[in-house]
């Protein structure tokens, strides 16, 4: 997302020939991981341990309502979310409503409120409280399809290749860099890696290795519920150590702590493995007090970060250049998805202003890419109007 964001603001602004090339849905399962599970816009879901959280989170509720205005997307449809806040949590959460601003959009709520909006998993336990709060689900394809036709209408070229792009030193002109892309070979003058858990395999093709880019990958494994179990749109725990985000379209994404592994390869991080599926099932009929019932299914999260840099996530966002070897490369991270913008921002600012005219290439690698934006939960054979299932994306436990 980041990606198409530069690239329509990069071209916009400067002038450039821009092409986006990413793969399709199905063969990069876990691309787009925004649109895996839930979305918090406020900044509460992010500040709740420290003030470096604290910061951390109003910067994101204001990047969050920039992209939003600048997008003209109004999200705030639905039910509301929910989060349930231990009560030595509440200094810090009382101080976050004030400092986000947002005060008038968060309201204790009453036991029988409580117990309307969060159903089976509501707990009357004295030593914590129910909030509604402003963050809810909305339907991140769309925020996707409004980038995708910004970018076209500023000439960038959106292709989907059906092999991962490779990268290399391009023998001909040295600190350049090549591209192969099904089947062509391009050799742009500037480069934008914006390709999310991948980005690491993809600078290390071109012998940046991990001393220098320092970046790592953090799996989060989920449980997708394929019905509705929560009247609430978002239903955070942090006093239970769970989160559920609801689907209009019956589908319930469940994750716990605990169930998170750092610094993994990708590629084989892909299988949840059994004891966290184990674990989010048991936990998942802790909270309903039930069996599990009907389709269930797993899938992992991936979240990229500078090694050292532990969680929070604030210092995930990161747009950096590579070394003299290759001066026209860029990796840029948005930390969350909320920081699209304005790391697309930060990228485009960084880029060199073109030199020469360029016209427009006289082919293009893959195809166009208007294929239809699904929700990852809803990719799956179970749902008649989602595209089909992707082989290896899930596990049926
Ligand atoms: C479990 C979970 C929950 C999250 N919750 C939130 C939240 O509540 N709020 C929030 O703001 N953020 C959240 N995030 C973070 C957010 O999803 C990410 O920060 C955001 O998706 C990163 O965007 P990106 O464009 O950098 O990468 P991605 O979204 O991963 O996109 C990368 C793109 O690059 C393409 N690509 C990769 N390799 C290649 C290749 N070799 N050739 C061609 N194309 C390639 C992929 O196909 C994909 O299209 C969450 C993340 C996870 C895992």
């Amino acid at each position: 997302m980041a990606l198409e964001a530069a690239g329509g603001a990069w071209s916009r602004a400067r002038g450039n020939e821009v092409l986006v090339l990413r793969q399709p849905d199905a063969s990069a399962p876990h691309a787009e991981a925004l649109r895996g599970h839930a979305w918090w816009q406020s900044g509460l879901h992010y500040a709740r341990r420290t003030d470096a959280d604290l910061d951390f989170a109003a910067q994101l509720s204001v990047m969050s309502r920039l992209m939003l205005d600048r997008l003209q997307l109004d999200l705030r449809k639905g039910p509301p979310g929910v989060m349930r806040i231990p009560h030595q949590g509440l200094p810090l959460f009382s101080l976050a409503i004030q400092q986000l601003g947002i005060r008038s959009q968060v309201r204790k709520l009453n036991q029988d409120e409580a117990r309307n909006m969060v159903g089976p998993a509501y707990r009357s336990a004295p030593d914590s409280t129910y909030f509604e709060v402003p963050d809810r689900p909305f339907a991140e394809a769309d925020l996707l399809a409004v980038l995708r036709m910004q970018a076209r209408t500023h000439d960038v070229h959106l292709q989907e290749v059906m092999q991962p792009v490779r990268l290399s030193a391009d023998p001909e002109a040295p600190c350049r860099c090549r591209v192969e892309a099904d089947g062509l070979s391009l050799r742009p003058d500037a480069l934008v890696l914006a390709a999310g858990c991948r980005t690491p395999a993809l600078l290390e093709q071109l012998g940046i290795q991990r001393q220098t880019h320092q970046l790592v990958v953090d799996r989060t494994s989920l449980m997708v519920v394929t019905r509705s179990v929560f009247p609430a749109s978002l239903v955070a725990d942090y006093a239970g150590r769970w989160t559920a985000t609801q689907s209009e379209r019956g589908r319930c994404v469940f994750t716990m702590s605990g169930v998170r592994d750092e610094d993994v390869d990708p590629e084989a991080a892909q299988q949840v493995p059994g004891e966290h599926a184990r674990a989010l099932r048991d936990r998942f009929e802790q909270v309903t007090r039930c069996p599990i019932e009907g389709s269930h299914r797993f899938m992992s999260g991936m979240e990229i970060r500078k090694a050292g840099a532990s969680a929070p996530s604030h210092v995930r966002f990161l747009v950096e250049r590579a070394p003299r070897s290759y001066p026209g490369v860029h990796w840029v991270l948005p930390g969350s998805a909320s920081l699209a913008l304005a790391a697309a921002q930060l990228v485009v600012a960084e880029l060199p202003r073109p030199t020469r005219a360029h016209g427009s290439p006289s082919a293009l690698p893959g195809r166009s890419w208007q294929a239809p934006l699904a929700m990852m939960h809803s990719r799956h054979d179970d749902d008649a109007e989602g595209p089909a299932s992707s082989a290896g994306e899930e596990q049926r436990l």
